[in-house]
């Protein structure tokens, strides 16, 4: 009985830790005070200590050139303030659809994000169980669809329907992650070659409303072993209700795939 009131009370303090403290429906849609960026990525329990992985890199305001019908005015995230270089950030790895920097607190040696360039709110958006997108899967980030969208969460109806998104529209996630995992892995491979070789990592997305920033993006921490444990046991441990692994999403989005052949 005790035991059970005692497991209760840490569930509680660990999902208040993983939580930003910031409700779906109070987030901002759109973030310009650096101030409100520098407190994104933190956990309550952590917010006043600094990370003990401080960056050595230097953050640089860089415009990264974005694929063709791609617009950052209508990404309301601060990731798309920090694709358009009005936010700085320490560049890993970019291509033409993504872009992997520097977490802004680095919770492991190598702590680094990879994002699409294009604005997909979060991971429940890839296996359409979000309420933020049409019904064919796309997110149109046209303005006022932002409205639309907004005003569709706040009244709480869902515009997706998985009977009509198509499987091209699975291909294209799928191809998507993959190419997101290519990047991790070669990042992996640059900066922490043991602990790539040995598995010693994590490649994991957060599920909302346990994400700390509306716009998806792949977690790469190395090497897992020496990161804290409140860290590598609880925001970032894979198979939680918010934290999906990145081989577990590719697998369920080749099940959709297999599902609608
Ligand atoms: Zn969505
Ligand atoms: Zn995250």
């Amino acid at each position: 009985m005790r035991l059970t009131r005692s497991l209760l009370t840490l569930q509680t303090a660990m999902l208040s830790m993983l939580n930003d403290g910031r409700q779906p429906e109070n987030k901002s849609f759109r973030t310009d005070s650096p101030s409100s960026v520098l407190n994104t990525d933190t956990s309550q329990c952590d917010s006043t200590t600094t990370s003990k992985y401080a960056s050595t890199a230097t953050n640089s305001f860089n415009y990264h050139e974005p694929p063709i019908g791609v617009e950052y005015a209508h990404n309301p995230s601060v990731f798309g303030r920090i694709l358009e270089g009005a936010l700085p950030s320490t560049t890993y790895a970019e291509s033409d659809e993504l872009y992997a920097f520097q977490d802004i607190y680095p919770r492991a040696k190598l702590h680094s994000l990879v994002i699409p360039k294009k604005f997909i709110p979060s991971v429940k958006c890839l296996l359409s169980t979000c309420s933020c997108c049409s019904a064919d899967g796309t997110h149109d980030t046209q303005p006022t669809s932002i409205l639309n969208r907004k005003r569709s969460l706040t009244n709480n109806v869902p515009v997706s329907s998985n009977s009509m998104i198509n499987r091209q529209t699975f291909h294209e996630r799928l191809a998507l992650v993959l190419n997101m995992k290519q990047m991790a892995c070669s990042i992996l491979q640059k900066k922490e070659p043991a602990a790539y070789q040995k598995g010693d990592y994590i490649l994991c997305f957060h599920v909302p409303p346990y994400n700390s920033v509306d716009h998806l993006h792949l977690h790469i921490l190395a090497p897992a072993s020496e990161m804290n444990w409140a860290y590598r046991y609880c925001k970032y441990l894979c198979g939680t209700p918010w934290c999906l692994d990145l081989e577990e999403l590719i697998h369920r989005l080749e099940n959709r795939i297999k599902e609608d052949t």
